[in-house]
């Protein structure tokens, strides 16, 4: 990841100073699995209703506040449309929701390593990140979280860029004796084992922040939502605005989430079955990932960032870090280093696996 050069610009807002441009190497390659999109495609339904929308929906605006989506969405979720908020992304969501229930000072709790995006949009809102190491084993240090005492607490399950599922006692733990909202971030919870999303119904602190841009194909059209009470998420619309939610990523979405299940369940169903395959694979390289609820998988490496790059010079994209909290032992020996892989189609996996072997050398 490179870094843009700070502002000094002195009309800009100082707590800017320190906020780069998100900046992963996105330069094109034949085979990426960077970046944990689905690489199988979208669901062909959502394709033809983006075709349909562009000749009939583009010149008006679209609706204020997503009602056929939140429809859609309902249907899928079991809850209601009252209980519902969406955005352009999650990142969306979660942005209005910082800055929904925080105000500028405040510190908001984030698990470390996690969600890169989060003390970004921390900054964004001025608020203070506090960063606060896993457990050894993956899973968030509930004590640790509560003991920052802050307006804002951030988890994420499946947590990224480690793939694992918190435990749902640490979860509920941290909910019990959070002093304001509690933000789950759920962008996985298609390729988990379980979901956290009930626990909205019992506490009306809770968010829970879903995507389409990863089971559902569709993160170039940006569409993500939040589920909570219904005065919780109304607060977090306050927050966002209206008319986030374009017309074509409206129409894309429904029908995803309408005709386009089916596409969806087999799909998820391929990649955790060959999240598997590549995690036998990687073990018997000596590279064992970390155990994933994900599409992707996390592989502590040394030297990941060179690692990367000859990858990328036999075709391959995939995510490296090198300053990953070292919580765990495999990270510790790694110096923090390790490489992310999204799960795709088997043909991409054996390609990804091959330069990987060369490219350790
Ligand atoms: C990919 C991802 C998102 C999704 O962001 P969108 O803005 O919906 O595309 C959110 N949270 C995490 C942890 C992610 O990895």
């Amino acid at each position: 990841m490179s870094t843009t050069p700070r502002s000094s610009l002195e009309i800009a807002r100082a707590s800017y100073r320190h906020i780069s441009l998100y900046a992963p190497d996105r330069r094109p390659c034949a085979v990426d699995l960077s970046d944990n999109t689905n690489v199988w495609g979208m669901p062909p339904a959502a394709e033809r209703a983006i075709r349909e929308a562009a000749t009939s929906s583009v010149t008006r605006y679209p609706e204020l506040y997503s009602s056929r989506l939140k429809s859609a969405l309902g249907d899928y979720l079991s809850v209601s449309p009252d209980q519902l908020v969406t955005g352009c992304g999650s990142d969306d969501v979660l942005d209005s929701a910082v800055r929904a229930f925080a105000e500028p000072g405040d510190r908001v709790a984030i698990p470390d390593p996690s969600f890169a995006m989060l003390p970004i949009l921390a900054h964004m809102n001025g608020l203070e990140p506090v960063l606060v190491p896993l457990t050894a084993s993956y899973d968030v240090d509930a004590d640790a979280m509560l003991a920052t005492d802050a307006r804002i607490i951030y988890l994420c399950s499946p947590n990224n860029p480690t793939g694992t599922a918190f435990t749902r006692g640490a979860v509920e733990r941290i909910i019990e004796h959070a002093r304001g909202v509690v933000i789950v971030d759920e962008a996985y919870a298609e390729f988990a084992n379980s979901s956290l999303l009930d626990l909205f119904r019992d506490n009306p602190r809770v968010l829970v922040s879903r995507t389409l841009s990863k089971a559902f194909g569709l993160a170039g059209m940006r569409v993500g939502y939040g589920v909570g009470s219904a005065e919780l998420v109304a607060e977090v619309e306050k927050s966002r605005g209206p008319y986030k939610v374009n017309a074509l990523a409206e129409a894309a979405a429904v029908a995803a989430l309408t005709d386009g299940m089916d596409w969806v369940r087999q799909h998820v169903q391929l990649a955790v079955e060959n999240r598997e395959r590549l995690a036998a694979a990687l073990s018997r390289m000596g590279l064992p990932p970390l155990p994933s609820e994900s599409n992707f998988v996390l592989v502590p490496v040394a030297n990941a960032v060179p690692l990367a790059l000859r990858m990328r010079d036999r075709g391959v994209a995939i995510r490296p870090f090198d300053d990953l909290a070292p919580v765990s032992p495999a990270l510790r020996a790694t110096g923090g280093n390790a490489i992310r892989i999204s799960v795709g189609p088997w043909d991409a996996i054996e390609t990804t696996l091959s330069a990987l072997r060369e490219s350790l050398g």
